[in-house]
């Protein structure tokens, strides 16, 4: 993919979190690439993740993916929670 074609997917903002600093695409294992700020980058405290329930929402594949496996990460209620209430697409349910 290439960064046009990226940053207009994601309208220029950090698909996890929403923000505009510093993004770059980041790989999304086996699913392809997504646009990630310097924040979501740097291993940030447990609830910036609160992100994740609007990022679950997505109706991007490699997004749902990432949301996924990092809500798998995340050992909280909230964090299953939100897991537990994603749709995933089924090009996003084939990698995760
Ligand atoms: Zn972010």
């Amino acid at each position: 993919m290439t960064w046009g074609t990226l940053m207009s997917r994601a309208h220029g903002m950090c698909e996890f979190c929403g923000g505009m600093d510093d993004c770059l695409p980041v790989e999304v294992e086996g699913a392809g690439e997504m646009l990630v700020c310097a924040v979501c980058d740097s291993d940030p405290p447990v609830e910036h993740w609160r992100c994740l329930e609007a990022a679950s929402r997505s109706d991007v594949p490699e997004v749902q993916v990432a949301v996924w496996r990092k809500l798998g990460a995340i050992e909280t209620p909230w964090a299953a929670e939100i897991r537990s209430r994603m749709t995933l697409l089924p090009e996003a349910q084939a990698l995760v």
